[in-house]
Parts: structure tokens; sequence; C-alpha cells
């Protein structure tokens, strides 16, 4: 998963992306980065790490020019190395251009050998990089005819922002497996993956870009046509967006996130009740589901855990005494609160168990007698291929372990999961999702390679 954000026109177009990367910096925490055009040249800055300890006023202030695009970057295809982040910036026909992408291309092997056949030399290992060599390829014509013929033969998950010289372009894939929003500031228009980088920019929500859906915009004026084909195609965006990824203060796939994740915890009370003093949710994410859990049931909703925001990088772990270290001191539950208490413990997903696992040992230890754990989504028993970084089946729990059998593996009284049906409908746009980490069933063919390191050397 990635957060892109695209500026059009803005005075301080930087300091804009800079703080839609900020706000979009739970897509991605592994490397922040920013590409401007001022009309003559083009900018870039990137780096590993966060956005806000890769840019400062000064740092910013060198990134000069009206039009911006800006990544950040949650690894999917290619390792976590420097070469890697992105935007990726050429020179396209003696003009500049720059891409950001948030999803996973399904193709990219075939188109790769093929552009290899033809004598293109690959700089990164990620799939992104393909659609530049595609575009350096496209016939003569004028940008919208390059977009569509490079587009058309893409597979797979992707949101684009693409920089050209003035121009900003912003692409959904035809399934629209990942988001991208349009917002309105001053004169000119904003894309980015959520709409919670919106609020931070002080711009307007205009709507989402839909899928199949390309738009170019330069400076006011936005042209908008679907990649042909691409209209009537049944949607799959991607569920799990709702579940777990997005921000609840976006508003995406037609609804606001937190509003969806309280639905989806009172149809978890319909479905799977339980009788206890009190629900809680593993914060931060368990936390919006707990609530409709509890308001559902009429059980009060209390915080059982505290959550300390200072946590360090998640991969700055040498030892086993700092992982150990860092599972401790990121939610440490209130003892005080828990002691003697029966409690409904909801959490918006089970992927390894390993987490879940320590958690309830945690509120165990804490004198909890009863713990009910309820999962705000249904089982994920299948990898993703369009953008979420999930483990190998292997290691997916519920791939190959029964509800009980988790049950006893996380050590709780009793869990259940939301159903498919419970979970799909309480979406607004009901039939339009991918559901295929809880089905097996996936919309787009996947890769014959799935290895996430297949592009490397
Ligand atoms: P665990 O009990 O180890 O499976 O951890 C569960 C928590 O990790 C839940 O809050 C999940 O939503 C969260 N999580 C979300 N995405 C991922 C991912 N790609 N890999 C591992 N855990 C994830």
């Amino acid at each position: 998963m990635c957060g892109i954000v695209g500026i059009s026109h803005h005075k301080e177009a930087s300091k804009m992306a800079f703080l839609g990367l900020y706000a979009l910096q739970h897509r991605g925490e592994e490397a922040a980065g920013i590409a401007t055009y001022d009309g003559k040249d083009l900018h870039v800055i990137k780096k590993s790490g966060l956005a806000v300890d890769n840019f400062d006023e000064s740092n910013i202030s060198q990134l000069k020019g009206h039009v911006a695009i800006a990544h950040t970057r949650y690894s999917t295809t290619g390792s976590s190395t420097v070469k890697n982040i992105q935007p990726i910036v050429v020179t396209h026909r003696k003009k500049p251009m720059a891409v950001a992408h948030n999803g996973n291309l399904t193709n990219t092997e075939e188109l790769c050998a093929k552009l290899e056949e033809e004598g293109s030399i690959f700089q990164t290992s990620m799939d992104s990089e393909v659609v530049m060599h595609l575009l350096a390829k496209a016939p003569n014509g004028d940008i919208r005819k390059w977009f569509t013929h490079v587009l058309t033969q893409l597979k797979g998950a992707f949101s684009f922002v693409f920089l050209y010289q003035d121009h900003i372009i912003g692409v959904r894939d035809p399934q629209g497996f990942r988001p991208l929003c349009l917002g309105k500031l001053g004169d000119g228009y904003i894309l980015a993956s959520e709409s919670c980088a919106f609020d931070l920019m002080k711009a307007e929500f205009v709507r989402e870009i839909e899928p199949g859906e390309v738009v170019i915009i330069k400076g006011n004026k936005l042209e908008s046509f679907f990649l042909p084909g691409a209209k009537g195609q049944r949607p799959a965006q991607c569920v799990f967006e709702n579940v777990y990824f997005a921000r609840p203060d976006s508003h995406i796939f037609n609804d606001n996130v937190y509003q969806v994740r309280k639905r989806l915890g009172a149809q978890l009370a319909k479905e799977h009740p339980a009788k206890a003093d009190f629900v809680m949710g593993i914060p931060d994410s368990g936390n919006y589901a707990a609530l409709g859990y509890a308001q559902e049931l009429d059980i009060p909703f209390e915080i059982g855990m505290i959550r300390n925001h200072y946590i360090g990088r998640t991969f700055i772990q040498p030892t086993q005494f700092l992982r150990e270290f860092r599972v401790r001191v990121k939610l440490n539950p209130i003892r005080e609160m828990i002691k003697g208490k029966r409690v409904i413990v909801v959490e918006d997903s089970i992927v390894r168990g390993t987490t879940s696992r320590n958690r309830i040992a945690e509120i165990r230890e804490a004198g909890a007698t009863e713990i009910h754990m309820r999962i705000s989504c249904p089982p994920i028993v299948s990898p993703c291929f369009y953008g979420i970084d999930f483990p190998s089946s292997n290691e997916l729990i519920a791939h190959n372990k029964t509800v009980q059998e988790i049950a006893d593996f996380i050590q709780v009284d009793s869990l259940g999961y939301l159903s498919l049906q419970g979970m799909l409908g309480v979406m607004k746009e009901k039939g339009n999702f991918c559901s295929a980490c809880f089905t097996g069933k996936y919309p787009v063919p996947i890769p014959k390679n799935t290895d996430k390191l297949k592009m490397e050397p």
C-alpha cells in the first residue's frame, strides 16, 4: 500500500504535497518523496523514512514550482532500498515526467520480459517502472493517446498520479482497487489517495476518481475520460481499506470510513453477541468497530489499553529484547479497569495471529476473568496481490486453522468473526468490492510468480 498526492496549481505546491504526505503517512512508512516542476526544471527529493523526518522548511523550499506529485511507500513489489523510492523521475522525449503509484500490477513479468527483449534497462525492481518504459514507446500523439495506449496494457491494481510538465494526470484502474480522490484548492486541483489529505490542506473534497477514469489537469482545467472497455466493468474496490487500512476520517468508496467501521461492529454484535462487563477495542484499529459493537448491545465501551504514540519505526528491531520491548511499550493495559472483569475485545482483523495472542496474554495478565474476542471482518485466508502486503498463505493463521483452533492459539474464551455477507452488507457500494483475501476468489488473474522480490536481479 502507498499514499499518493498530486497538486495541479499552487504557488507552494511542494508545501501542499508535504501536507498531503503527512496526512497519508499511515499508508506507508518506508520512504517519502516529492517531485515538482517550475516551468523549466523538475526537482525531486526522496528518502527512506517518514515524511516528517525527510522534509523541513529548507528542503521543501528547494522544491520549486506550482505543480507537484508525492508518494509515501509501503512496498508490495521490490525491496526496501533507495533505488525503489518514488516518485520515479524520467525525461520523456526531452520533457520531464514523474510518477507515483499505489497498487500492484499483476502482469509486470510479461510486460517486463517483452520490454527487456526490446532493449529496456530497468533501474528499479518496482512494477511501477514498467509504466515509464511503456510511455517511452507510446506512438506519437497527444497525452491522452499516450496514456490510453499504455494504461490499457496494464493489469491489476493501479492508482497513479503523473506529473508531465505543467500537467498532473490521475488514473484509477478499471476495477478501482485503490482509492483516489479529487479536491479543489484555490485555482487548482488536488489528487490524493484519501480525502483526509484535503482537510489538512484546507482543500475542498470534490469527488472520487471513478474506476477506469483518467483525469488530465492543467492549472484549473480538468479533462476526464474513461479507458476503453472500463465502463460497465464490475468494480473490485479493496474492502480491507475500509476494514483497516484507510484513515477513519477519510471518505472513500462513497462512504466515511469511521461510520463503515462502526456499522461493521454493530453487525458483528448481531452475529456474535456475548455477555460481558464492557467492550474494548485493540487500539487504534479495533476501537471503531468496538464502539459499534457496544452500542448495538448496549454494553459499556471502555478504553482498556493505551497506545504509546511515540513508538519507533517497526523495522528497527535488531534484537529480541528490543522486539519485546516494542510490543510491550506500544499498548499497555489499564489494570484497574480490567481486573476481575469479563471483557469483549474487538479487533479489526487477524492476519498471522501473533500480535493478537500477545495482546490477549496481556489482558489476561491484567486480571480479566473472561475474554471474548470479536473480529470485524471474516477470516483472512488468501494473500493479496493488489497492494496489501499480506504474508503467504502458510503464514495466514486462518488459511489452515479453524475458528476454534485460532481461538485455542490466541487463548480466548470465545472467538467470533464477522461473516462475508455481514461485512459486505454494511457497505454502501455492496457489490463493488474485492474480498479475495477472505474468499480466495481473485477478480483479476494473479501473477504466475507471486514473489514480491521477483524483479530483483
Ligand atoms: P496479528 O494478530 O498478528 O494477525 O495482527 C493483527 C493486527 O495487524 C490487526 O490489527 C491487523 O489489521 C493488522 N494488520 C493489518 N495489515 C497487516 C499486514 N499486512 N500484515 C500483518 N498485520 C496486519
